[in-house]
């Protein structure tokens, strides 16, 4: 596919110096529930890389999330493949090789910047002062942050988390605009490598991000506050240049809720499995995008050429039953 020049829409001037090659990342979670939602950011990330020339690295994210499936790699590559999206390089899979997570945890335990933490939920709930409600995580209280020290990095099957200080941590966003953000106060120390003897998302993504050279993140604004928790690892790794985020609004259900299993399949398979287009599935996705006003039929390719991130939905967009039907129509 030719490649126009990248506008200059990026408010991170780091990425102008010489040699910086402007990087995006796909970066499905294989859980076999690529759905209507995470296709419609997989195909806005891929457009605008398009338009602007950002290189594309594909990267499997299969640390940290519910059990992989055989097949579901392989799946999720081919739905993307489906849908129309191409990249540069990949894909890399993250469970290949654990070693620059390792040295990332030697670094920051060498420094006393994390620490071991055997600490259960139910403790961490019971310390907090404010109970937690709804499905956000309990912020971890400073209480019980024990002395910290430099120490060596040991994968002995316990959490590790970050020691996070106070202060704001702020980034313009692409769509979202300013943002302001205590990770301490939200979050606390929080957890970055897993009892699971893995690394926990935060960390591999920071990882990975640098060592992809990735300069442009485009993802679903549930993500935005780990954008400023990725930033305070980021800054404690010493990584640079930052990359600059693009927080796309989500797709929920009628119920307001965020696209899941509740509101029926919305996966890609139960669409493909119907029978059901690419051309069509792409026409919704369009029609959540800002490109057209109903849904219609088209290309990967037609997408890309009518999309623009000036008239993306600011707001959350609602998959409806005429959605469905339309679909299936
Ligand atoms: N793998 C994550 C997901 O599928 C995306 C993480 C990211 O873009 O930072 O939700």
């Amino acid at each position: 596919m030719d490649r126009p020049p990248r506008t200059p829409a990026d408010p991170n001037p780091a990425h102008d110096a010489p040699g910086v090659i402007h990087t995006t990342r796909l970066a499905p979670s294989p859980t076999g529930a690529l759905h209507l939602g995470n296709a419609r950011t997989f195909v806005v990330n891929w457009a605008l890389a398009r338009q602007r020339g950002w290189k594309i690295v594909l990267r499997i994210e299969d640390l940290d999330t519910p059990r992989v499936k055989p097949g579901a790699i392989a799946e999720t590559i081919d739905l993307l493949t489906w849908l129309g999206l191409d990249w540069d390089q990949g894909p890399t899979i993250q469970s290949d090789d654990l070693t620059p997570y390792t040295q990332a945890m030697r670094s920051l335990a060498s420094r006393g910047l994390a620490y071991p933490c055997e600490l259960t939920r139910t403790q961490i709930e019971q310390a907090a002062s404010a109970p937690n409600e709804g499905d956000t995580e309990t912020p971890f209280p400073r209480s019980l942050r024990p002395p910290v020290q430099a120490q060596d990095f040991e994968d002995t099957g316990t959490n590790w988390r970050l020691a996070v200080e106070q202060g704001r941590v702020a980034f313009t966003d692409a769509l979202a605009g300013p943002q302001s953000l205590d990770p301490a106060r939200e979050i606390g120390d929080f957890v970055i490598w897993t009892k699971r003897r893995c690394p926990a998302y935060q960390l591999a993504v920071v990882v990975d991000d640098d060592a992809q050279g990735v300069t442009q993140i485009v993802r679903g604004d549930d993500l935005l506050p780990s954008a400023a928790r990725q930033l305070v690892l980021s800054r404690a790794l010493n990584l640079a240049p930052e990359p600059t985020y693009t927080h796309l609004p989500l797709v929920r259900g009628s119920d307001g809720r965020r696209l899941a299993k509740r509101h029926g399949d919305t996966r890609l398979t139960h669409y493909r499995d119907r029978g059901v287009t690419p051309q069509r599935v792409l026409g919704l996705l369009a029609s959540w995008s800002g490109v057209c006003e109903k849904p219609e039929p088209m290309t990967a390719r037609a997408f890309l050429d009518a999309f623009s991130l000036d008239t993306m939905p600011r707001t959350d967009v609602t998959f409806t039953p005429e959605n469905d039907a339309w679909l299936l129509a």
